[in-house]
Parts: C-alpha cells; structure tokens; sequence
C-alpha cells in the first residue's frame, strides 16, 4: 500500500472533492486546485439534484439519433445540436452515434449501474460518518410518461431493472398521484409511470461545499483562485503543474476539472473524449407545500427532471451540444418554468425562479473515466455526464483505492 505521498486534484467541483476526501482518508497529504474562488461552482452547483443509481445509463441508446431528428421539430427541444467548425464536436457526435446500439447501450449501462450502486452505498456511509445536511432525501424518483410510446420505453426498462435485481415499480396512471400528490393538480396528462424507490435526492452544492470545509479541518488545502495552465512533463512522468501563482508540484495529480479536462490533457497528447453537453435548471422557493412534488419526479416527454430540495424546487433539463457556450438562453428559462408549471401549477412563484446553466461532462458512450494514463503518476476522474452526482463518491474511492495500490471494492 502507498500512503503518505502528496498528490494534488485538478478541480474542486464534487468529483474533485470527494477524491480528495478519500485519498485524506487514506493517509494521503492533499491540494486541491480550483480556479474559481470556492467549491463546486461549475457542473456541481445547479445540476438537478437526483441521485439515482436506478435511472443511470448512457444517452447513447438504440433509437436515440431518429428521436434527435424529431426533436428538431420540437418547440422546447431536449437535446439540440449547434453544429461549430470544432474537430472535437464532431467526433464526439460520431463516437455517440457509434454507441447507439443494443449491445454497446447494454454493456455501458451495466458498467454505469454497478458505480451507481455502489456511489449510492459510499455516500450514505460518508453521509453518516460526517453526519453533512444538504437537503438530502430518499423518497425515491417517480418518472412519469405522457404518451403510450413513452410508457412502452418505460416498460422495456422496467424489464432491465428485473433483470439486474433493481428496486422499481411500474404504475398506471391512475397511482401516480399515491406516489406524488401533488400531481393530483397537474395541467398534464399521463400514460403510466415507473417508481423508482431507492433513488433520492440531495444539493451537490452545498454537499461539496461541506466537505470541502471538512476537509480543511483535516489537513487537506485548497488552493482557490487558481488556473492551471499548464501540466508539465518529464518522459513518463508528470513533474509539475504551471499556475500563475508559481509551479506547484506533488507526487501523483489527479484531472478532475470536469467538461474542462480536455483542454489540459490535449498537450499532454491525451484525447479524452469528453464534450460540454450544456444544460440549464430553475430554482425556486416552495411556496404551496401540497402543490410541490415530495421528491423527484422526471418528466420523460420533456426530459425535465422536478425535485424537491428541502424548501426549494429545482427543475433541470436541455442537452446543448455547442461547444462551451454559457448564454442564458431565455427561450430555455421559459420553457423550463412552462414544463414545470405544467406539472406543479401551484408549487412555486415561478417568476421568482433563478436560472443557471452548466456543463455535463460528457463522454459519447456514458461510463466515466477513471484510473491511471499513460504517465505514470497522472489520475484521472472525468467525463461523469448527467449523473456525476449519483456516481462521484464511487467513482472517488475506487480512484483512491487504486492510487494507493488497494484493489477497489468493486471492479472499475
Ligand atoms: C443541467 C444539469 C443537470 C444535472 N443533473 C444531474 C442529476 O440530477 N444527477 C446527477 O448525478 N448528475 C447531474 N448532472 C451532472 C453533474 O452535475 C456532473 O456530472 C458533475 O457535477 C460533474 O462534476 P465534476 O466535479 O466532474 O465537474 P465540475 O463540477 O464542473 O467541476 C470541475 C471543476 O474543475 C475546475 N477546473 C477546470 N479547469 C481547471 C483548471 N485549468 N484549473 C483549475 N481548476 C479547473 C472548474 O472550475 C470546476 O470547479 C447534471 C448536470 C447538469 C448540467
């Protein structure tokens, strides 16, 4: 076993900090590097909130790019494509397609539940230990279908969950106001539904940030405020990261800079095919308590995900495909306040909503990317897409297992 060495993560969003809680843990003396001046202020801090090991699976599906054609019709589209002259783009998009088969969804989705699971399993353990509030709560995940084609997709999934021993029950229409009261009210229509009973919800913003602040308390540092530009080789090995502030340097580094790694691998000769697939989320003070859904429910038609976090409401939706483009776009505001109102009309002054957008970092076929590269004291931790909530604290401790020399519990 390797203890003792000095390592530093790339990145303070949840990723980056629940690598560097398991690597402290495990006796290691730890910097985090961030660029912004506090923790999980990219991807981490408006993401929808679910943490649902159920639900995780790849985008990439059979079927997927005849739908994306379809949605180009769509007023409030859920994926949309802004085609740039970018290399990286278009193979990215090459690589998805490339994925979008039975055999290659079903070996992706396997891989991404077995980390799911077993991040769901980590986080209730680092929950309890460190006893951390961040609206955390596990009256599981309803998705709701708004058409008879929905409700078939979502019946071919309930036969998944079957076959891999997974929690889940799927409900007529009539049930799924049992399950969610609120949607008693709701302007929608609905086929059928399918629950989802140990998935939850949580604020990965305000978690990262309690951890963060914990992980001070136990030695670890971070450095905020500041960009690394550069990482610095020597033959096989990483000799030093280039900063503003001076060279910083460590035993082993760890990429967990999220939709922004490539950039920093690139010189390296790494092309790690992880693309800023932006999406955008409204939040909003609880106004009418019985109007607001308990937990989380994902509207399949609109690929808007609703959840309850503590006090607030939060709806997240939209696949942008167009580069690392941060406009507010308002037709995406009111689209999304239009698909939530939708469905909890009474909930919240939706007025009031503030609008955010982020980046999913994701990779074209879903899994994340996890281990060590081809220099022989570089890490990485990226490409966790629309579910790095659900998997970091996994994905966290399977990394720092294998930085020092421990076999992870489960096989990455
Ligand atoms: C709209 C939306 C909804 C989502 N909903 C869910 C959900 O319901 N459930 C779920 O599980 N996941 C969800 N996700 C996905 C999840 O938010 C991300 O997968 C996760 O936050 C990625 O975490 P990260 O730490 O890898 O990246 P980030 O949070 O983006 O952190 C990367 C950090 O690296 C820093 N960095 C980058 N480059 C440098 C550099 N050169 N020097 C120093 N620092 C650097 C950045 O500033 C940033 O703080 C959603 C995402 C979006 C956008």
């Amino acid at each position: 076993m390797t203890h003792d060495m000095k390592i530093i993560v790339i990145g303070a969003g949840v990723v980056g900090v629940t690598t560097a809680w398991y690597l402290t843990e495990l006796g290691h003396e730890v910097t985090v590097i961030e660029r912004l001046s506090a923790p999980a202020g990219e991807a981490s801090f408006g993401n929808a909130g679910g943490i649902c090991p159920s639900f995780a699976g790849p985008w990439a599906a059979p079927g997927m790019p005849l739908k994306a054609l379809r949605w180009l019709f769509d007023d409030f589209p859920p994926l949309k494509i802004r085609p740039r002259f970018d290399l990286a783009q278009w193979r990215w998009l090459a690589a998805f397609v490339a994925n979008c088969n039975a055999r290659s969804f079903a070996e992706n989705k396997a891989r991404m539940q077995r980390v799911a699971h077993y991040s769901r399993h980590c986080l209730t353990e680092l929950s309890a230990q460190t006893g951390i509030a961040f609206d955390l709560s596990d009256k599981g995940v309803l998705q709701v279908f708004q058409t008879e084609e929905e409700a078939e997709g979502g019946r071919r999934s309930a036969k998944v969950l079957a076959e891999l021993g997974i929690a889940h029950r799927f409900v007529e229409a009539s049930e799924l106001a049992g399950i969610e009261p609120a949607l008693k009210d709701s302007n929608a229509s609905f086929a059928a539904g399918l629950h989802l009973p140990d998935d939850g919800t949580g604020d990965s913003h305000i978690f990262t940030r309690s951890l963060a602040a914990l992980l001070v308390k136990k030695g670890c540092r971070f450095e905020f405020d500041t960009i690394v530009s550069a990482i610095e080789t020597d033959a096989n090995r990483i000799i030093g990261l280039r900063t503003h502030a001076g060279k910083l340097s460590a035993d082993a580094f760890v990429v967990a800079a999220g939709a922004f790694a490539p950039a920093l691998l690139k010189p390296l000769g790494i092309n790690l095919p992880v693309y800023p697939v932006k999406g955008y989320s409204i939040t909003c003070p609880i106004h009418t308590d019985a109007g607001a859904p308990l937990s989380s429910v994902m509207d399949e038609h609109s690929k808007v995900m609703v959840t309850r976090l503590g006090n607030r409401l939060r709806a997240a939706g939209v696949a942008e495909i167009a580069g690392y483009d941060r406009a507010l776009r308002p037709e995406a505001r009111l689209g999304l306040i239009d698909r939530v109102r939708n469905l909890f009309p009474a909930a919240c002054d939706y007025a009031a909503a503030e609008f955010w957008c982020g980046f999913r970092p994701m990779t074209p076929a879903g899994p994340a990317i996890v281990g060590p590269t081809e220099f022989s004291n570089l890490y990485l931790n990226a490409g966790h897409g629309s579910n790095g909530w659900t998997q970091a604290c996994g994905t966290a401790r399977i990394l720092a297992d294998m930085i020092s020399g421990r076999t992870p519990d489960i096989e990455p």
